[in-house]
């Protein structure tokens, strides 16, 4: 399709993410990408500072995720999950249960991330149910999260960041605590869990789980917060009776630094939610993890079952190819790989702590966010950024560097100079 009709076609007719139609908003037409470069239709290419929302791991076009999916595609891409099982679930069930936290090992394989998270907060009724609180059917959670766009994740995504203020009178109403105030490397202040001690002491019989995005809170405001408060609020959340959930959606498969968040602390939680990276960016899949105790009264409950399943449940491409994924990161030097990320970005974004129009500079492992003390003007940037071959998509107040971790230290330097550079324009910095 030539370039200028895709982009009328797009306009008229295509919704892209909280966008309108006939949107006079930039866009551009993608042809391809490989590795860490998408190349335009009109033949620009850009360095990919954006992993597809925290998903393409490996970059794009990688031969083996490519050859795992033609794999599976030759024998079937989908096959109903309901009275069957299939090679792809069970190799990536075994990998899972392998890297996640001794315990957590009874899998509920969904297709999105959301999904997931509706997923987990159903297990969490149902358990709280099976046990004889079903007045307990409320969340706590944090402010400033995110936790995906359908209804009921959508009510503990923050009241206000959390792109969800419209619906706010449909929604379930939860309990929102304040954001802890002790950053990731932080000197822990005991005040930032009182309110969460408060709430449990007086709603604890209303509420069926605590569910956090653990470490780095991501599409709510990228923030980093101390692994004290998890470890606080796991001990308030067994005093109580209240499931914790994580949802490591974003954080999952190395981005922090740690193949998952939870790993910086040394506790674990009820129920996981993993997505985003499971597949390395090629398929949607996600999963909801939990333990034997809570999979077993859940099961023992008024159901005798787990109340959901969807159409595509435990889609046999996308388990294929988040099989491959798993095993393309774990031969790599993953680690090394984003601890050398994270030290370039510091080095190389710290010029932006004396902008005028930069709040603050924070980088934790393969994630660098400028938060600016404004919010952005997407309609400016954007074009700016592609102009100078990189592709950067901020949002509100934040601008940042997420990278595939196969990106070389030249490509992240062209994304950390285009960035400081188009900044430096655009503020006259
Ligand atoms: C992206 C995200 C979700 C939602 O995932 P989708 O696949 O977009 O539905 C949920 N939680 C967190 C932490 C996320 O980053």
């Amino acid at each position: 399709m030539q370039e200028q009709s895709l982009l009328n076609i797009d306009k008229n007719h295509i919704w892209h993410p909280y966008s309108r139609i006939n949107s006079d908003a930039p866009m551009f037409a993608v042809e391809r990408a490989d590795g860490v470069e998408i190349t335009l239709k009109n033949g620009k290419r850009l360095i990919d500072g954006m992993s597809s929302w925290w998903a393409a791991l490996h970059g794009y076009n990688h031969p083996k995720l490519n050859q795992a999916a033609k794999d599976q595609l030759e024998k079937m891409s989908h096959i109903m999950f309901g009275g069957f099982t299939h090679d792809p679930a069970g190799e990536l069930a075994q990998r899972l249960v392998r890297l996640l936290p001794a315990g957590l090992d009874k899998i509920f394989f969904a297709d999105s991330g959301s999904v997931a998270v509706e997923v987990a907060m159903k297990m969490a009724v149902q358990y709280q149910q099976a046990k004889g609180e079903s007045q307990r059917y409320k969340f706590a959670t944090i402010r400033s999260g995110y936790h995906g766009d359908t209804w009921h994740a959508m009510s503990v995504c923050d009241p206000i960041t959390g792109m969800h203020s419209l619906f706010a009178k449909g929604l379930p109403v939860q309990y929102f605590l304040p954001q802890p105030k002790t950053t990731f490397d932080g000197q822990w202040q005991e005040a930032d869990i009182q309110p969460l001690k408060d709430l449990l002491a007086e709603k604890s019989g209303e509420i069926a789980a605590l569910i956090l995005e653990p470490i780095v809170q991501g599409a709510g405001g990228m923030y980093f917060y101390s692994p004290t408060y998890l470890e606080k609020a796991r001990a308030l959340c067994d005093e109580y009776g209240v499931l914790l959930i994580f949802d490591e959606i974003a954080t999952g498969f190395g981005r922090t630094g740690k193949l998952f968040a939870t790993e910086y602390t040394n506790i674990k939680p009820d129920i996981i939610c993993l997505g985003k990276a499971l597949t390395g960016g090629y398929l949607t899949l996600s999963a909801t993890v939990t333990t034997a105790h809570i999979a077993e009264t859940i099961c023992n409950g008024e159901a005798k079952c787990f109340m959901h399943g969807p159409t595509f449940m435990g889609n046999p491409l996308a388990c294929a190819i988040a099989s491959a994924s798993i095993d393309l990161l774990l031969e790599s030097d993953w680690q090394g790989k984003v601890n050398a990320i994270e030290q370039q970005l510091k080095t190389e974004l710290a010029a932006a702590k004396n902008f005028q129009s930069v709040k603050e500079v924070r980088v934790l492992g393969a994630i660098g966010v400028l938060e600016m003390k404004a919010p952005v003007d997407l309609a400016v940037l954007q074009p700016k950024f592609v102009e100078k071959g990189i592709w950067l998509r901020p949002f509100g107040h934040l601008v940042y560097i997420m990278p595939p971790f196969i990106i070389s230290s030249a490509q992240l330097s062209q994304l950390t100079q285009g960035l400081l550079a188009v900044l430096k324009e655009v503020y006259n910095e």
